[in-house]
């Protein structure tokens, strides 16, 4: 095994899609690459390891030229490795954010020790570490249906983390991957690009049009996979924060609204 096997962590979750986490730092952040022609790469994680060499062992291949990554959205912890691929997909609206500097705090904030929890890969290197800009190849758009070999993924538009945000829908396994919108763990409605009512909406779109459709949830964060029932529940947790019913405890300038298995954040 690599050295970079050792930061990765690779589950066959379905058949033919490997869940790439890196449960080594705090972001526990997964990628999920399908073996599909051709083959997908949802994200692309932190950018500590190498992903292209876990990419090239899961497709028994060198040649990557032809593997489209997907992100699903644009924050730092999605787009790592994006440099390393030729073929970039993302939202149209934020297409420029893969190539903006990272403010520093984010660098400072990836490569703080105490948010390791293993030991980053011997060549990772603290001192000169950045995302590396990359470009979008493809813009992609809501209700627009990627059509693979063996299955179709849908793009579904779900603004309220960043404007951006999408979640892909394999119709398939009926399964949806959900980026940041969903995970089981702090949900980020506070940031500068975040908005309330908006992630709102989007999660009444998701429980109203979606829900009954999917399988399972496959998030960018933490614990997978996640039932379908936690989008209405994540829906009605969203309602009592707009309509005051929610109760939450002030972090500094941040409100935390707790939750059974989640919570939400906001300004
Ligand atoms: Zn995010």
């Amino acid at each position: 095994m690599s050295a970079q096997n050792s930061w990765f962590e690779v589950t066959e979750v379905l058949k033919d899609v490997f869940l790439i986490s890196e449960p080594g730092h705090a972001e526990w952040i997964n990628s999920y690459l399908l073996k599909t022609d051709p083959p997908v790469l949802i994200d692309t994680g932190m950018g500590i390891g190498d992903i292209s060499l876990v990419v090239r062992q899961l497709l028994g291949k060198d040649d990557l030229k032809n593997v489209l990554v997907i992100n699903t959205h644009s924050h730092y912890d999605h787009i790592g490795g994006n440099h390393l691929f030729n073929r970039i997909a993302i939202y149209y609206s934020e297409r420029e954010y893969l190539y903006k500097p990272q403010k520093k705090e984010i660098i400072d904030w990836i490569i703080d020790n105490s948010n390791f929890t293993r030991s980053p890969p011997t060549d990772f290197d603290e001192t000169t570490f950045r995302i590396v800009p990359s470009h979008a190849t493809m813009l992609l758009h809501d209700g627009e249906v990627i059509k693979l070999k063996d299955r179709h993924l849908e793009i579904i538009h779900a603004p309220g983390h960043s404007p951006g945000s999408i979640c892909l829908f394999d119709y398939a396994t009926k399964t949806l991957f959900s980026g940041d919108v969903i995970y089981k763990g702090p949900l980020y409605a506070h940031l500068e690009e975040s908005n309330l009512k908006t992630y709102y909406r989007t999660m009444r779109k998701l429980m109203l049009t979606w829900q009954h459709k999917i399988k399972r949830v496959l998030p960018a964060h933490n614990e997978v996979p996640l039932v379908p029932m936690v989008i209405e529940r994540m829906e009605k947790a969203f309602e009592q924060i707009l309509n005051g019913t929610a109760e939450f405890t002030l972090e500094n300038d941040i409100k935390r609204y707790s939750f059974k298995r989640f919570s939400i954040l906001t300004k």
